[in-house]
Protein backbone atom coordinates (compact mmCIF):
# COMPACT_ATOMS: atom_id res chain seq x y z
CA UNK A 1 0.00 0.00 0.00
CA UNK A 2 1.60 3.86 -0.85
CA UNK A 3 1.73 6.44 1.65
CA UNK A 4 0.93 9.92 1.24
CA UNK A 5 3.16 12.47 3.68
CA UNK A 6 0.89 15.67 5.10
CA UNK A 7 2.73 18.47 6.71
CA UNK A 8 2.06 21.31 8.36
CA UNK A 9 4.38 24.18 8.97
CA UNK A 10 4.49 27.03 11.80
CA UNK A 11 7.40 28.86 10.96
CA UNK A 12 8.66 32.16 13.13
CA UNK A 13 10.11 35.18 11.37
CA UNK A 14 11.81 38.07 13.42
CA UNK A 15 10.19 41.36 11.95
CA UNK A 16 11.79 44.09 10.81
CA UNK A 17 11.44 46.85 13.88
CA UNK A 18 14.11 49.17 15.38
CA UNK A 19 12.54 48.12 19.01
CA UNK A 20 11.16 45.88 20.72
CA UNK A 21 7.18 44.48 20.74
CA UNK A 22 6.39 46.08 23.74
CA UNK A 23 9.25 48.13 25.07
CA UNK A 24 11.59 50.63 23.42
CA UNK A 25 14.58 48.69 23.80
CA UNK A 26 16.58 48.28 20.50
CA UNK A 27 16.62 44.86 18.65
CA UNK A 28 19.02 42.45 19.77
CA UNK A 29 21.35 42.35 16.46
CA UNK A 30 21.97 46.43 17.86
CA UNK A 31 23.45 44.91 21.19
CA UNK A 32 27.34 44.33 21.28
CA UNK A 33 27.35 42.72 24.93
CA UNK A 34 24.78 40.19 26.63
CA UNK A 35 21.91 42.06 28.01
CA UNK A 36 23.00 45.47 26.22
CA UNK A 37 19.27 45.77 25.12
CA UNK A 38 17.15 45.25 28.18
CA UNK A 39 14.88 47.14 30.53
CA UNK A 40 12.42 46.33 33.52
CA UNK A 41 9.81 45.49 30.76
CA UNK A 42 11.09 43.11 28.75
CA UNK A 43 12.86 41.62 31.44
CA UNK A 44 9.42 40.38 32.76
CA UNK A 45 10.11 42.94 36.14
CA UNK A 46 6.52 42.77 37.94
CA UNK A 47 3.86 46.22 37.29
CA UNK A 48 5.55 47.18 34.16
CA UNK A 49 3.02 48.10 31.65
CA UNK A 50 3.68 47.09 27.94
CA UNK A 51 2.77 49.13 25.38
CA UNK A 52 2.53 47.47 21.99
CA UNK A 53 4.83 48.66 19.08
CA UNK A 54 2.63 50.20 15.81
CA UNK A 55 5.60 49.14 13.66
CA UNK A 56 5.15 45.33 14.29
CA UNK A 57 1.14 45.54 14.18
CA UNK A 58 1.90 47.33 10.64
CA UNK A 59 4.38 44.63 9.35
CA UNK A 60 2.35 41.70 10.40
CA UNK A 61 -0.70 42.78 8.48
CA UNK A 62 2.02 43.38 5.52
CA UNK A 63 2.88 39.82 5.87
CA UNK A 64 -1.03 39.12 5.66
CA UNK A 65 -1.69 41.21 2.89
CA UNK A 66 1.18 38.96 0.89
CA UNK A 67 -0.33 35.66 1.77
CA UNK A 68 -3.76 36.54 0.89
CA UNK A 69 -5.32 36.25 4.87
CA UNK A 70 -7.91 38.36 5.99
CA UNK A 71 -6.77 40.89 8.46
CA UNK A 72 -8.67 40.89 11.91
CA UNK A 73 -9.56 44.08 12.87
CA UNK A 74 -10.28 43.15 16.43
CA UNK A 75 -6.48 41.76 17.61
CA UNK A 76 -5.73 41.24 20.83
CA UNK A 77 -2.24 39.46 23.39
CA UNK A 78 -2.72 37.00 25.35
CA UNK A 79 -0.32 35.15 27.92
CA UNK A 80 0.87 31.45 27.09
CA UNK A 81 2.59 30.67 30.55
CA UNK A 82 5.29 28.39 30.62
CA UNK A 83 8.89 28.17 33.11
CA UNK A 84 11.85 28.12 31.50
CA UNK A 85 15.13 30.39 32.34
CA UNK A 86 14.82 31.93 28.82
CA UNK A 87 11.59 33.51 29.57
CA UNK A 88 12.07 36.28 32.84
CA UNK A 89 8.39 36.71 32.74
CA UNK A 90 7.67 33.12 32.88
CA UNK A 91 5.18 33.83 30.71
CA UNK A 92 5.22 34.53 26.79
CA UNK A 93 3.01 37.27 25.38
CA UNK A 94 1.55 35.86 21.95
CA UNK A 95 -1.60 35.70 20.22
CA UNK A 96 -4.24 32.90 20.87
CA UNK A 97 -8.10 33.90 21.03
CA UNK A 98 -7.85 36.67 18.30
CA UNK A 99 -4.55 36.30 15.72
CA UNK A 100 -4.03 39.08 13.80
CA UNK A 101 -4.71 37.46 10.22
CA UNK A 102 -6.32 33.94 9.41
CA UNK A 103 -7.79 32.27 6.23
CA UNK A 104 -4.75 32.96 3.52
CA UNK A 105 -3.28 30.82 1.04
CA UNK A 106 -0.11 30.89 -0.82
CA UNK A 107 0.86 29.91 -5.06
CA UNK A 108 4.91 27.18 -4.58
CA UNK A 109 5.78 26.08 -8.17
CA UNK A 110 7.00 23.20 -7.64
CA UNK A 111 8.26 20.12 -10.80
CA UNK A 112 4.72 18.96 -9.91
CA UNK A 113 3.52 22.20 -10.86
CA UNK A 114 1.84 25.36 -8.78
CA UNK A 115 0.15 24.05 -5.36
CA UNK A 116 -1.93 26.20 -3.19
CA UNK A 117 -0.61 26.27 0.86
CA UNK A 118 -3.73 27.60 2.63
CA UNK A 119 -2.39 29.71 5.25
CA UNK A 120 -4.01 28.60 8.65
CA UNK A 121 -3.51 32.11 10.27
CA UNK A 122 -0.34 34.20 11.21
CA UNK A 123 -0.20 35.90 14.92
CA UNK A 124 2.23 38.49 16.72
CA UNK A 125 4.60 36.94 19.60
CA UNK A 126 7.70 37.51 21.66
CA UNK A 127 10.79 36.19 20.60
CA UNK A 128 12.88 34.33 24.02
CA UNK A 129 16.19 34.87 25.50
CA UNK A 130 19.43 32.75 24.68
CA UNK A 131 21.21 30.32 26.90
CA UNK A 132 24.74 29.91 26.70
CA UNK A 133 26.13 27.04 28.26
CA UNK A 134 29.87 26.88 29.63
CA UNK A 135 31.42 24.26 30.86
CA UNK A 136 30.26 24.79 34.29
CA UNK A 137 27.36 27.40 34.04
CA UNK A 138 25.19 28.29 32.14
CA UNK A 139 24.20 31.68 31.49
CA UNK A 140 21.44 33.98 29.93
CA UNK A 141 21.09 36.79 27.44
CA UNK A 142 18.29 38.60 27.16
CA UNK A 143 19.04 40.81 24.55
CA UNK A 144 16.56 38.46 22.19
CA UNK A 145 13.80 38.47 25.02
CA UNK A 146 10.70 40.53 23.61
CA UNK A 147 12.03 40.80 20.27
CA UNK A 148 8.58 40.70 17.85
CA UNK A 149 8.35 37.98 15.55
CA UNK A 150 5.17 36.78 13.22
CA UNK A 151 4.34 33.09 13.62
CA UNK A 152 3.12 31.76 10.21
CA UNK A 153 0.93 28.50 10.66
CA UNK A 154 -0.35 26.60 7.34
CA UNK A 155 -3.00 24.13 7.06
CA UNK A 156 -1.81 20.50 6.59
CA UNK A 157 -1.44 20.91 2.87
CA UNK A 158 2.29 20.01 1.98
CA UNK A 159 2.54 16.53 0.56
CA UNK A 160 6.48 16.22 0.10
CA UNK A 161 9.32 17.51 1.21
CA UNK A 162 9.98 19.87 -2.25
CA UNK A 163 7.17 21.40 -1.70
CA UNK A 164 8.06 22.64 1.76
CA UNK A 165 11.17 23.73 0.58
CA UNK A 166 9.64 25.39 -2.46
CA UNK A 167 7.50 27.13 -0.13
CA UNK A 168 10.24 28.77 2.23
CA UNK A 169 11.89 30.03 -0.37
CA UNK A 170 9.03 31.62 -1.72
CA UNK A 171 8.01 32.67 2.21
CA UNK A 172 11.41 34.37 2.29
CA UNK A 173 11.47 36.32 -0.82
CA UNK A 174 7.93 37.53 -0.09
CA UNK A 175 9.12 38.57 3.45
CA UNK A 176 12.10 40.36 1.98
CA UNK A 177 10.56 41.57 -0.74
CA UNK A 178 8.34 43.41 1.33
CA UNK A 179 10.38 44.74 3.92
CA UNK A 180 8.82 42.34 6.56
CA UNK A 181 11.96 40.62 7.57
CA UNK A 182 15.37 40.52 6.92
CA UNK A 183 15.11 36.70 7.32
CA UNK A 184 18.70 36.16 7.63
CA UNK A 185 20.63 33.12 8.20
CA UNK A 186 18.99 31.04 10.81
CA UNK A 187 16.48 33.44 11.85
CA UNK A 188 13.80 31.49 10.03
CA UNK A 189 12.74 29.11 12.56
CA UNK A 190 10.12 25.81 11.94
CA UNK A 191 8.37 23.32 13.42
CA UNK A 192 7.36 20.79 11.05
CA UNK A 193 4.45 18.65 11.89
CA UNK A 194 3.92 15.39 9.88
CA UNK A 195 2.15 12.51 9.84
CA UNK A 196 1.39 9.73 6.79
CA UNK A 197 -1.91 7.90 5.72
CA UNK A 198 -2.99 5.30 3.10
CA UNK A 199 -2.60 6.79 -0.56
CA UNK A 200 -6.79 7.70 -1.37
CA UNK A 201 -8.07 8.20 2.45
CA UNK A 202 -8.85 11.52 4.18
CA UNK A 203 -8.44 10.85 7.51
CA UNK A 204 -5.18 12.72 9.18
CA UNK A 205 -2.79 10.45 10.63
CA UNK A 206 -0.95 10.67 14.22
CA UNK A 207 1.03 13.42 13.77
CA UNK A 208 4.48 14.20 15.32
CA UNK A 209 6.05 17.78 15.47
CA UNK A 210 10.24 18.46 14.81
CA UNK A 211 10.32 21.57 16.69
CA UNK A 212 13.08 24.16 15.94
CA UNK A 213 14.42 23.73 12.20
CA UNK A 214 15.78 26.43 10.34
CA UNK A 215 18.84 24.97 7.70
CA UNK A 216 16.91 23.70 4.52
CA UNK A 217 19.03 20.53 3.79
CA UNK A 218 18.25 19.50 7.52
CA UNK A 219 14.55 20.08 7.11
CA UNK A 220 14.25 18.02 3.77
CA UNK A 221 16.57 15.22 5.35
CA UNK A 222 14.33 15.15 8.55
CA UNK A 223 10.79 15.36 6.27
CA UNK A 224 12.27 12.05 4.94
CA UNK A 225 13.54 10.78 7.53
CA UNK A 226 10.47 11.36 9.87
CA UNK A 227 7.96 10.00 6.82
CA UNK A 228 10.25 6.59 6.68
CA UNK A 229 10.01 6.13 11.02
CA UNK A 230 5.73 6.53 10.44
CA UNK A 231 5.60 4.45 7.40
CA UNK A 232 7.62 1.55 9.47
CA UNK A 233 5.61 1.92 12.33
CA UNK A 234 1.81 1.46 10.70
CA UNK A 235 3.43 -1.38 7.89
CA UNK A 236 6.06 -3.41 9.85
CA UNK A 237 4.52 -2.13 13.54
CA UNK A 238 8.09 -0.78 14.49
CA UNK A 239 6.92 1.12 17.06
CA UNK A 240 3.79 2.91 18.51
CA UNK A 241 3.10 5.94 16.96
CA UNK A 242 1.57 8.63 19.60
CA UNK A 243 1.56 12.02 19.31
CA UNK A 244 4.44 14.22 20.66
CA UNK A 245 7.34 16.95 20.15
CA UNK A 246 10.52 15.58 18.43
CA UNK A 247 13.86 17.18 17.51
CA UNK A 248 16.32 16.64 14.43
CA UNK A 249 19.25 15.08 15.24
CA UNK A 250 21.87 16.46 12.51
CA UNK A 251 25.07 14.51 13.38
CA UNK A 252 23.22 11.02 13.78
CA UNK A 253 20.49 11.83 10.76
CA UNK A 254 17.12 11.07 12.45
CA UNK A 255 14.86 12.80 15.10
CA UNK A 256 14.10 11.76 19.03
CA UNK A 257 11.11 12.39 20.95
CA UNK A 258 11.76 15.65 23.74
CA UNK A 259 8.12 15.29 25.47
CA UNK A 260 4.77 14.53 24.81
CA UNK A 261 2.90 17.01 23.14
CA UNK A 262 1.49 19.96 25.28
CA UNK A 263 -1.95 20.69 24.84
CA UNK A 264 -3.36 24.01 24.89
CA UNK A 265 -4.45 23.75 28.71
CA UNK A 266 -0.75 22.79 29.45
CA UNK A 267 -0.16 26.57 28.89
CA UNK A 268 -3.17 28.21 30.51
CA UNK A 269 -3.91 30.74 28.03
CA UNK A 270 -5.11 33.76 28.97
CA UNK A 271 -5.60 37.27 27.57
CA UNK A 272 -3.03 39.85 29.12
CA UNK A 273 -4.98 42.01 30.88
CA UNK A 274 -2.06 44.81 30.62
CA UNK A 275 -2.56 44.98 26.74
CA UNK A 276 -5.65 46.61 25.37
CA UNK A 277 -6.69 44.79 21.98
CA UNK A 278 -5.23 46.49 18.72
CA UNK A 279 -8.78 47.72 16.39
CA UNK A 280 -7.46 47.97 13.25
CA UNK A 281 -9.10 50.86 11.52
CA UNK A 282 -10.00 50.41 7.75
CA UNK A 283 -8.21 54.17 7.53
CA UNK A 284 -5.05 53.07 8.87
CA UNK A 285 -5.29 49.51 6.82
CA UNK A 286 -5.58 51.32 3.48
CA UNK A 287 -2.50 53.57 4.86
CA UNK A 288 -0.81 49.92 5.40
CA UNK A 289 -2.23 49.37 1.86
CA UNK A 290 -0.40 51.68 -0.15
CA UNK A 291 2.79 51.22 1.74
CA UNK A 292 2.84 47.49 0.18
CA UNK A 293 5.78 47.66 -2.73
CA UNK A 294 4.24 46.56 -5.76
CA UNK A 295 3.92 43.19 -6.66
CA UNK A 296 6.81 42.04 -9.68
CA UNK A 297 3.67 41.76 -12.21
CA UNK A 298 2.43 45.33 -11.23
CA UNK A 299 5.78 46.72 -11.28
CA UNK A 300 6.54 45.15 -15.01
CA UNK A 301 2.89 46.42 -16.20
CA UNK A 302 4.01 49.97 -15.22
CA UNK A 303 7.64 49.67 -17.38
CA UNK A 304 5.76 48.11 -20.39
CA UNK A 305 3.33 51.69 -19.44
CA UNK A 306 6.40 54.18 -19.15
CA UNK A 307 7.58 52.31 -23.02
CA UNK A 308 10.11 49.42 -22.18
CA UNK A 309 9.26 46.57 -24.27
CA UNK A 310 7.95 43.46 -22.21
CA UNK A 311 10.75 41.01 -22.33
CA UNK A 312 12.82 43.89 -20.74
CA UNK A 313 10.06 44.68 -18.31
CA UNK A 314 9.86 41.04 -17.26
CA UNK A 315 13.64 40.93 -17.04
CA UNK A 316 14.29 43.64 -14.75
CA UNK A 317 11.49 43.04 -12.44
CA UNK A 318 12.92 39.68 -11.40
CA UNK A 319 15.77 40.95 -9.81
CA UNK A 320 15.16 44.06 -7.25
CA UNK A 321 18.80 45.26 -7.78
CA UNK A 322 17.53 46.34 -11.40
CA UNK A 323 14.01 47.63 -11.05
CA UNK A 324 15.33 49.50 -7.83
CA UNK A 325 18.28 51.22 -9.80
CA UNK A 326 15.30 51.64 -12.68
CA UNK A 327 13.10 53.59 -10.44
CA UNK A 328 16.18 55.27 -8.95
CA UNK A 329 17.66 56.25 -12.47
CA UNK A 330 14.00 57.19 -13.91
CA UNK A 331 14.08 59.43 -10.83
CA UNK A 332 16.50 61.32 -11.77
CA UNK A 333 15.36 62.49 -14.62
CA UNK A 334 15.84 59.91 -17.83
CA UNK A 335 13.91 58.75 -20.30
CA UNK A 336 12.34 54.95 -18.81
CA UNK A 337 13.00 53.45 -22.01
CA UNK A 338 16.79 54.30 -22.54
CA UNK A 339 17.57 53.77 -19.08
CA UNK A 340 16.42 50.01 -19.55
CA UNK A 341 17.99 49.33 -22.00
CA UNK A 342 21.33 50.60 -20.61
CA UNK A 343 20.51 48.44 -17.91
CA UNK A 344 19.64 45.39 -19.32
CA UNK A 345 21.99 45.47 -22.35
CA UNK A 346 24.72 47.59 -21.10
CA UNK A 347 25.08 47.04 -17.18
CA UNK A 348 24.08 43.12 -17.03
CA UNK A 349 25.87 42.49 -20.19
CA UNK A 350 29.71 43.77 -18.66
CA UNK A 351 28.56 42.13 -15.85
CA UNK A 352 28.09 38.92 -17.33
CA UNK A 353 31.55 39.54 -19.45
CA UNK A 354 33.46 39.93 -15.75
CA UNK A 355 32.07 36.31 -14.86
CA UNK A 356 29.04 38.22 -12.75
CA UNK A 357 25.58 37.66 -12.12
CA UNK A 358 22.89 40.53 -12.72
CA UNK A 359 22.13 40.76 -8.62
CA UNK A 360 26.00 41.90 -8.14
CA UNK A 361 25.61 45.04 -10.16
CA UNK A 362 26.90 47.76 -8.25
CA UNK A 363 26.66 51.28 -9.32
CA UNK A 364 25.15 54.71 -8.21
CA UNK A 365 22.08 56.00 -9.29
CA UNK A 366 23.47 58.95 -10.40
CA UNK A 367 26.70 57.18 -11.95
CA UNK A 368 24.42 55.55 -14.34
CA UNK A 369 22.09 58.96 -14.89
CA UNK A 370 25.52 60.36 -15.56
CA UNK A 371 26.65 58.08 -18.13
CA UNK A 372 22.88 58.57 -19.80
CA UNK A 373 22.45 62.52 -20.25
CA UNK A 374 26.00 62.93 -21.49
CA UNK A 375 25.19 60.65 -24.25
CA UNK A 376 21.87 62.26 -25.03
CA UNK A 377 23.06 65.16 -24.61
CA UNK A 378 25.71 64.26 -27.08
CA UNK A 379 28.97 64.52 -24.93
CA UNK A 380 29.37 61.10 -25.07
CA UNK A 381 28.61 58.64 -28.28
CA UNK A 382 26.63 56.00 -27.23
CA UNK A 383 30.05 53.95 -27.72
CA UNK A 384 32.28 56.38 -25.45
CA UNK A 385 29.35 55.83 -22.97
CA UNK A 386 29.42 52.53 -22.90
CA UNK A 387 33.43 52.90 -22.24
CA UNK A 388 32.97 54.68 -19.81
CA UNK A 389 30.24 52.14 -18.19
CA UNK A 390 32.84 49.05 -18.47
CA UNK A 391 35.52 51.14 -16.64
CA UNK A 392 33.09 52.34 -14.03
CA UNK A 393 31.51 48.31 -13.49
CA UNK A 394 34.76 46.58 -13.96
CA UNK A 395 37.06 49.24 -12.16
CA UNK A 396 34.52 51.59 -10.27
CA UNK A 397 36.61 54.68 -11.96
CA UNK A 398 34.72 58.01 -12.02
CA UNK A 399 32.86 58.16 -15.07
CA UNK A 400 33.64 62.08 -15.48
CA UNK A 401 37.26 61.70 -14.65
CA UNK A 402 37.86 58.99 -16.61
CA UNK A 403 35.98 60.12 -19.54
CA UNK A 404 38.33 63.31 -19.76
CA UNK A 405 41.38 61.56 -19.22
CA UNK A 406 40.97 59.12 -21.77
CA UNK A 407 39.74 61.67 -23.63
CA UNK A 408 36.23 60.34 -24.59
CA UNK A 409 34.01 63.68 -24.23
CA UNK A 410 32.48 64.34 -27.96
CA UNK A 411 34.21 66.30 -30.92
CA UNK A 412 31.16 67.93 -32.31
CA UNK A 413 33.17 71.40 -32.95
CA UNK A 414 32.66 70.90 -36.63
CA UNK A 415 35.60 72.59 -37.47
CA UNK A 416 37.70 70.25 -35.80
CA UNK A 417 35.51 67.86 -36.92
CA UNK A 418 36.09 69.36 -40.93
CA UNK A 419 39.66 68.82 -39.93
CA UNK A 420 40.24 65.56 -39.36
CA UNK A 421 37.82 64.31 -42.03
CA UNK A 422 39.69 66.25 -44.83
CA UNK A 423 43.27 64.50 -43.61
CA UNK A 424 41.19 61.25 -43.98
CA UNK A 425 39.96 61.77 -47.70
CA UNK A 426 43.51 63.10 -48.60
CA UNK A 427 44.58 60.03 -47.17
CA UNK A 428 42.63 57.45 -49.02
CA UNK A 429 42.54 58.48 -52.41
CA UNK A 430 40.89 55.30 -53.55
CA UNK A 431 38.31 55.43 -51.31
CA UNK A 432 37.36 58.40 -52.94
CA UNK A 433 37.43 57.49 -56.34
CA UNK A 434 35.14 53.86 -55.76
CA UNK A 435 32.50 56.53 -54.12
CA UNK A 436 32.56 58.64 -57.15
CA UNK A 437 32.70 55.66 -59.47
CA UNK A 438 29.45 54.90 -57.93
CA UNK A 439 30.44 52.18 -55.18
CA UNK A 440 28.67 54.47 -52.59
CA UNK A 441 29.66 52.22 -49.54
CA UNK A 442 33.13 53.21 -49.95
CA UNK A 443 32.26 56.08 -47.80
CA UNK A 444 32.02 53.13 -44.66
CA UNK A 445 35.81 53.24 -44.82
CA UNK A 446 36.06 57.22 -44.91
CA UNK A 447 33.75 57.12 -42.20
CA UNK A 448 35.11 54.52 -40.16
CA UNK A 449 39.20 56.37 -40.63
CA UNK A 450 37.56 59.15 -39.22
CA UNK A 451 36.00 57.52 -36.02
CA UNK A 452 39.40 55.98 -35.64
CA UNK A 453 41.05 59.25 -35.63
CA UNK A 454 38.89 60.62 -32.94
CA UNK A 455 38.98 57.30 -30.97
CA UNK A 456 35.11 57.11 -31.34
CA UNK A 457 34.42 60.79 -29.86
CA UNK A 458 32.82 62.30 -33.07
CA UNK A 459 28.89 62.65 -33.66
CA UNK A 460 28.31 60.50 -36.30
CA UNK A 461 25.62 62.32 -37.71
CA UNK A 462 28.54 65.52 -37.93
CA UNK A 463 30.80 63.36 -39.47
CA UNK A 464 28.59 62.00 -42.19
CA UNK A 465 27.18 65.10 -43.05
CA UNK A 466 31.20 66.60 -43.66
CA UNK A 467 31.97 63.31 -45.60
CA UNK A 468 28.90 63.36 -47.92
CA UNK A 469 29.44 67.18 -48.84
CA UNK A 470 33.22 66.31 -49.27
CA UNK A 471 32.75 64.01 -51.68
CA UNK A 472 29.68 65.82 -54.03
CA UNK A 473 32.24 68.24 -54.46
P1 LIG B 1 -1.60 22.95 17.73
O1 LIG B 1 -2.41 24.06 18.23
O2 LIG B 1 -1.71 21.70 18.49
O3 LIG B 1 -0.18 23.34 17.46
P2 LIG B 1 -2.62 23.38 15.10
O4 LIG B 1 -3.95 22.99 14.66
O5 LIG B 1 -2.33 24.83 15.30
O6 LIG B 1 -2.23 22.52 16.33
O7 LIG B 1 -1.62 22.83 14.03
C1 LIG B 1 -0.27 23.09 14.08
C2 LIG B 1 0.32 22.71 12.74
O8 LIG B 1 0.23 21.32 12.54
C3 LIG B 1 -0.39 23.33 11.57
O9 LIG B 1 0.59 23.75 10.63
C4 LIG B 1 -1.23 22.20 11.02
O10 LIG B 1 -1.39 22.35 9.62
C5 LIG B 1 -0.36 21.01 11.31
N1 LIG B 1 -1.09 19.76 11.46
C6 LIG B 1 -2.18 19.54 12.23
N2 LIG B 1 -2.54 18.24 12.16
C7 LIG B 1 -1.65 17.63 11.33
C8 LIG B 1 -1.49 16.28 10.87
N3 LIG B 1 -2.28 15.28 11.26
N4 LIG B 1 -0.46 16.03 10.03
C9 LIG B 1 0.36 17.00 9.66
N5 LIG B 1 0.26 18.27 10.05
C10 LIG B 1 -0.73 18.58 10.89
MG1 LIG C 1 0.89 25.24 17.29
ZN1 LIG D 1 13.01 46.49 27.09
Amino acid sequence: MGYEVVIGLETHVELSTESKLFCSCGGHSSADEPNDCVCPACCGMPGMLPVVNKKAIELAVKAGLMLNCKINKYTTFDKKSYYYPDLPAAYQTTQWFHPICVEGAVEVETSQGTRTIGIKQIHVEEDAGKLVHTNDSSLVDYNRTSVPLIEIVTKPDFRSAEEVITYLKTLKSKLQFAGISECEEGAMRCDINISVRPEGTDELGVRTEIKNMSSLTSIEEAINKEAIRHIDALERFTEELVQETRRWDDVKKRTFSMRNKETAADYRYFPDPNIMPVVISDEWLEEIKADMPATTSEQAAKYVSLGIPEKEAAQIVTEPVLSQLLDSVIALGADAKTASSWIITDCVGILRRNGKVAKELDIAPETLFYIISKVSDNELTRKAGRNVLVAVISDGVDPKIYAKENNLFSQNDSAALEEVCKKIVEANPQAVEDYKNGKTKAIQALFGGVMRELRGTGDPAVINKILLEMLSK
